[in-house]
């Protein structure tokens, strides 16, 4: 299986691409201009927001900037494009040949990223559409990956790759990510378009690779042609559809000069999975711990950051982990208190969390070690013990136990029992 993928993600800016109509309308068709609307002799200004973002998702995923980048109208009529042609570019994207390294070792090149508007959204009723003219002129990045992945896991660990740059560049895609695969298994390429959601991409990859797969064991063929993913029955159907590049027209685009990217001041990227490496290496954890923590969460890298040297890394993270379960902490300091209160032993629950969080004295709450050791050991009969050789899972119902009983976090509850088992 190989697949490549094509992923929209909307750019956080203010407003549209190429007007100035803002982009947090609710109401249908109230942020709308002669300019998104395509009327004849409306002309688009490049919103320079949009080109920075752009820049920067380019560069952090190791791209090469193209000096200057250049519009084109892709023609072609649709309901949603009433001006027949979306500005978008080719010759001259923001970027091209970088790569994404996951953080499962595999590697995916990325082909090209591009800045192009978003059409218009239709809304499909009985026996008619309605248009809504507020997603016309959206800004939209799409990158374009070589067919580098070739399994579901390396589909998931690119994706939430991704998902974590683009979060710590201010561009939160949950939910909102479309995507187009292509997928080929002996050499046909099949197009599967207008993904919503990383599951629904997961699945519809899923689906494909199985349909393609029972094809092929069954002496068919598989041939080449666009489907689209059918979320409510989770599979994909085929689409009379059937355009390529060639087909579409592109010309230059004339209301848009070229733009020089030299002097564009890029956002930072942060790479989680670096750091996480990081961290694991430093302090010999769980590298995926750690990065299921901050993949999504610059506030939880921030206390790790700030707290590192002063508190031990194990303790940090049970903190976090804490501040996840009850909420905001409040602020760094608080923060502090919570950690000076596990590195002494203490246990928190929602009201000491409260507690703490005020700054106020929490009273009890601390583990007694030798209560929780006398009784884990009880509960670790040598029944217990055989099945353990056999399963390790066996000893999961002991970590529940005293886990829940002590509100204790699972993975310290579970050091200790093996330890008791290893003597
Ligand atoms: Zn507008």
């Amino acid at each position: 299986m190989i697949i490549g993928l094509e992923v929209h993600v909307s750019l956080p800016t203010k407003t549209k691409l190429f007007c100035s109509c803002s982009t947090a309308a609710s109401e249908p068709n109230s942020s709308v201009c002669p300019v998104c609307m395509g009327f004849p002799g409306a002309k688009p200004m490049l919103n320079s927001e949009a080109l920075r973002i752009a820049v920067s998702i380019a560069e952090a995923l190791r791209c090469k900037i193209s000096e200057r980048v250049s519009f084109v109208r892709k023609v072609y009529f649709y309901p949603d494009l009433p001006k027949s042609f979306q500005i978008t570019q080719l010759y001259e994207p923001v970027g091209k040949d970088g790569l994404v390294e996951c953080y499962d070792g595999s590697v995916v090149r990325i082909r090209r990223i591009q800045l192009e508007e978003d059409p218009a959204r239709i809304i499909k009723a009985e026996d008619y559409s309605l248009l809504d003219f507020n997603r016309s002129g959206m800004p939209l990045v799409e990158i374009v990956t070589e067919p580098d992945i070739k399994s579901e896991e390396s589909l998931r660990a690119f994706i939430t790759e991704l998902m974590s740059i683009l979060y710590y560049l201010g561009v939160d895609i949950e939910g909102e990510i479309k995507t187009d695969l292509n997928i080929s298994m002996a050499g046909e390429r099949v197009e599967v378009k207008n993904i919503t959601g990383i599951k629904n991409m997961i699945d519809a990859a899923r689906y494909e690779v199985r349909r393609q797969s029972k094809i092929i064991e069954g002496g068919g063929s598989v041939i080449s042609e666009t489907r689209s993913y059918v979320e409510a029955k989770k599979e994909t159907v085929s689409t009379r559809e059937k355009e390529t590049d060639e087909e579409y027209g592109f010309i230059a685009e004339p209301d848009l000069t070229w733009y020089d990217t030299k002097g564009i001041t890029r956002i930072e990227p942060v790479y989680a999975d670096k750091i996480a490496e990081g961290y694991a290496k430093e302090y010999g954890i769980d590298k995926k711990v750690v990065l299921d923590l901050i993949m999504y969460d610059r506030d939880a890298l921030r206390l790790i950051e700030r707290t590192k040297g002063a508190f031990g890394m194990k303790t940090i993270i049970n903190g976090i982990e804490i501040v996840k379960k009850y909420g905001d902490i409040g602020s760094e300091q608080a923060f502090k208190r919570l950690l000076d209160f596990l590195q002494n032993g203490g246990y928190v629950d929602a009201a000491a969390f409260e507690k703490i969080k005020k700054g106020e004295k929490v009273e009890g709450n601390v583990i007694d070690m030798k209560k929780i050791i006398d009784e884990a050991r009880l509960l670790l009969n040598d029944k217990v013990k055989e099945d353990y050789k056999k399963n390790p899972k066996a000893i999961n119902f002991v970590i529940g136990k005293i886990a829940a009983k002590y509100k204790m976090n699972p993975r310290d509850v579970a050091e200790i029992v093996k330890r008791i088992i290893d003597g």
